[in-house]
């Protein structure tokens, strides 16, 4: 599938912004991890694909720079003001329900291979089968964010031309196909 195609797909199904670029644009920082680790969202060590259960930072990098490209998208949601938990907690889900969404509706069009990536942990199931120490329930579809790559993603939201942050009163959230053809 061409990028442009790609790229106008997405925006069909729901996200504002979406641009492809090339893999050797993007810069990786194992700090962000750090970030992680600080458990500010609450869910570190709550979810396999947050860290320290997503992997270790090295090889996580590793296997995003064995790709091509990568797609990045993003969501912008209202809030009722900074302090709207339960609003950015909703538009978070919005994003990763649109990654699922891409991955239904794209798989047969784009590599198999490919990786998606969401935003802030997972959310597939309302409670991650990691707190009952019990395996993955899907893990083909389960989803990592670019931060636990370690994707600078204010950088990469500059390379696609879009802005990290969209104003007072919104959240902005990023998804991402990571591609070879
Ligand atoms: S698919 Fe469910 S069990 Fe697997 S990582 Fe996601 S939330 Fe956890």
């Amino acid at each position: 599938m061409k990028h442009e195609e790609m790229v106008s797909r997405i925006l069909e199904m729901g996200a504002q912004h979406a641009a492809v670029v090339p893999m050797e644009k993007v810069r990786f920082e194992k700090a962000f991890r750090e970030m992680c680790a600080s458990n500010a969202c609450g869910m570190y060590g709550k979810s396999w694909m947050c860290p320290p259960y997503v992997g270790e930072p090295e090889d996580l990098i590793a296997r995003a720079q064995s790709y091509k490209y990568i797609l990045v998208y993003q969501t912008i949601g209202d809030l009722e003001d900074s302090y709207d938990f339960e609003g950015m907690m909703e538009a978070g889900q919005k994003m990763n329900d649109l990654t699922q969404r891409i991955r239904d509706e794209l798989k047969d069009e784009i590599d198999k291979d490919s990786l998606l990536l969401g935003s802030g942990g997972c959310r597939l199931c309302s409670v991650c089968a990691k707190r009952e120490d019990k395996p993955c329930r899907f893990p083909e579809k389960a989803l990592a964010s670019l931060e636990a790559y370690c994707i600078s993603v204010s950088e990469l939201a500059a390379a696609g031309g879009m802005k990290y942050i969209n104003g007072p009163d919104t959240v902005t959230y990023f998804g991402a196909v990571l591609f070879n053809e």
